[in-house]
């Protein structure tokens, strides 16, 4: 199939792209990496009367170091991009291990890291990381800009907290810290595909080895990424073990997650699925962090 007729405009700076979408909010739509946009387009299945192309946009694709602690990222960043660099290995850790599950390499080569966040598609990576790290993302439109914390922007399938006439421009997230530990495990039927089930686990221990936070977030297991702090409470103020990573993993597949059937996999499947990742995600989680207190 081919999109239904478009009108395609090409600014060349933030303030243009800005006045272009006020004017035409409701009948335009913002092209980045066009990954998820453009197949979209050729089904038909959103038909906007005119594009804004944001590629033109250089200042938008940039990661920097902000108070030393903070890492701020243009939303026109591609994905490939975040993947090679080694501020984001250092600083985020678990991003870097996250963006290689994340289709192939060509469609990253394109996606950006807004144009993920703006899509929402629960089964995408990139949301799910953005709600584990607790970033949040700087959003525009003509007249002001405003920061929405990760977990108020995703509101339900494909929706986000973003006005018609708003861009994402930057998206900013905490730098791991002493005592740190993350893992991301996922599992698709075929190398690319996108996931049945994905856990980031972030795990944070003190120098006698308690653990001081947990945070784990499933991808795929509702309609937005899903944090299961009911499950992760009972590792706080403990000393993990392999007895208290397999409750924990219980409680968050069993009560927390809802994932829904589809055509590859049955619910219990799925539960199934997130109860293994997660005994995974944590036990690797914890020896980093482990390993990071010691050093
Ligand atoms: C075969 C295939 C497999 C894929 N597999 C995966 C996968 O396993 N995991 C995964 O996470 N993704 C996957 N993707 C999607 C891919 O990651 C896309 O890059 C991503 O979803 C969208 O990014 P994009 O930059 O291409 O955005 P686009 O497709 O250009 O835009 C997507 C949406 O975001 C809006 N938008 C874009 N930028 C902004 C902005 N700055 N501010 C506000 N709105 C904006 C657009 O208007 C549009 O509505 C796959 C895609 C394909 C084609």
């Amino acid at each position: 199939m081919k999109p239904a007729p478009f009108k395609y405009t090409s600014p060349s700076t933030i303030t243009a792209a800005l006045d272009l979408l006020a004017e035409n909010a409701y009948d335009a739509k913002l092209l980045a990496g066009g990954q998820s946009l453009i197949p979209a387009m050729n089904f038909r299945l959103t038909q906007p009367a005119m594009l804004i192309d944001l590629n033109r946009l250089d200042k938008l694709d940039y990661v920097r170091v902000a108070n030393n602690n903070t890492v701020q990222i243009g939303a026109m960043t591609r994905q490939r991009t975040l993947e090679r660099n080694q501020l984001i290995r250092d600083m985020l850790p678990l991003m870097s291990e996250t963006l290689p599950f994340i289709a192939h390499s060509q469609i990253r080569n394109r996606g950006t890291i807004g144009g993920s966040l703006a899509h929402a598609d629960p089964a995408a990576e990139l949301p799910a990381i953005l709600v584990a790290l607790q970033g949040r993302l700087r959003l525009r439109n003509r007249m002001r800009e405003r920061w929405v914390p990760a977990e108020a922007f995703f509101k339900g399938i494909f929706t986000t907290d973003l006005a018609p006439d708003e861009i994402i421009v930057e998206v900013e997230f905490p730098s791991i810290s002493k005592g740190d530990g993350w893992s991301f495990l996922e599992f698709s039927r075929r190398k690319g595909d996108y996931a049945l089930m994905g856990v980031a686990a972030l795990l944070t221990v003190d120098s006698q080895g308690v653990c001081r936070s947990a945070r784990l977030v499933y991808l795929n297991s509702g309609e937005v990424p899903t944090v299961a702090s009911l499950a992760t409470g009972l590792l706080e103020g403990e000393k993990p073990s392999g007895i208290l990573f397999e409750a924990v993993a219980r409680v968050a597949a069993s009560d927390v997650i809802a994932p829904t059937a589809n055509i590859h996999a049955s619910v219990p499947y799925l539960r199934h699925l997130a109860y293994s990742l997660t005994k995974r995600a944590l036990e690797v989680a914890h020896s980093r962090a482990l390993a990071s207190v010691e050093t």
